[in-house]
């Protein structure tokens, strides 16, 4: 009754405003270390909470009703950041059952191998193995952890010390890290070019999110042309279809990426992008800066009702 009282709500108030959802991992099990990131049963209700009382398009299809002021109300669509092998085999299978669209946008340096530096941070902060961590890398004194929540505590503490770095130096300190600690890499987390591929034949669209997922404001013009271009064109070889969303990496507009970089991504041939601004979309908004958000509410109604508040005017 009350998901009915909120369908008829948000019908009266959302057309032509568009939610984005982002997401970046869908666990068959819930991660310890990841608590924030969904896992399967989680993801099967909020996906049918979309199907039963929103209108979900696929991303490209939706920006043009909205430039074009015909946007139903309700409608939302579901994008994943970065390429995680399991929103292949985890999230599309949800996906597919819903029939839900959604868009995947990946960062094209990590699909031959190779984890993202703040997964493998994490998965060495919560390795059971390993209790005293040696962090003389990062100038600070050992540190020593007693159970899950030290250790979360401890990884989530790091990061943003390692996060505005060059992301090459960023790749340094983690490997100092690995080898400060005689720690084992975790297996590969990432999708390579033929599971990107196998996902886009079940109809998900796939987007680039640059090479190496850099803080393209802490990049040269020339790096970020690159960083940009290089990923749309190898995701179109790989694929042999065209590439036409982009989203940007860690995506806060001037902090993670220059206004400069949204010429470049226009210059790209790029149709839109998307950044992380929480909000809804209008047609008023700039196609190539919308904004996205993470519903992160546990329980079915909250999750509902701030999918509706935020469609408020
Ligand atoms: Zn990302």
């Amino acid at each position: 009754m009350l998901h009915w009282m909120l369908k008829q709500l948000s019908q009266l108030t959302s057309k032509n405003k568009l939610s984005i959802l982002i997401y970046h991992q869908v666990f068959a099990q819930k991660d310890p270390m990841r608590p924030s990131e969904p896992d399967a049963a989680e993801f099967d209700w909020q996906m049918k909470l979309l199907k039963d009382h929103f209108n979900p398009l696929p991303l490209s299809e939706a920006i043009t009703l909205l430039k074009m002021n015909r946007l139903p109300a309700n409608s939302v669509c579901v994008t994943f950041d970065d390429g995680y092998v399991n929103n292949l085999t985890v999230a599309q299978p949800i996906l597919a059952k819903y029939e839900i669209p959604a868009t995947v946008y990946v960062a094209t340096g990590f699909s031959q191998g190779g984890n993202m530096w703040n997964d493998r941070l994490i998965d060495l902060i919560g390795n059971s193995s390993l209790s005293e961590f040696n962090l003389s890398t990062l100038q600070l004194p050992s540190e020593n952890v007693t159970d899950i929540t030290s250790r979360r505590e401890l990884a989530y503490k790091l990061i943003p010390l390692i996060k505005y770095q060059d992301y090459q130096q960023r790749i340094a300190i983690i490997d100092q890290l690995y080898a400060d600690n005689q720690a084992d890499e975790v297996a590969n987390k990432m999708m390579n070019p033929a599971q990107i591929k196998q996902l886009a034949e079940t109809g998900v669209e796939i987007g680039a999110h640059t090479v190496d997922h850099p803080i393209l404001a802490s990049q040269s013009a020339e790096q970020q042309h690159q960083q940009i271009n290089q990923s749309k064109q190898q995701l179109e070889q790989w694929l042999q279809q065209p590439v036409v969303g982009f989203a940007y990496p860690n995506g806060k507009p001037v902090e993670d990426y220059p206004l400069s970089a949204v010429e470049i991504v226009k210059q790209a041939g790029l149709d839109y992008a998307v950044s992380t601004s929480w909000g809804i979309s209008t047609p008023q908004s700039d196609m190539f800066q919308l904004n996205r958000f993470t519903p992160w509410d546990k329980s079915p109604l909250k999750f509902h009702l701030r999918m509706v508040r935020n469609m408020l005017p």
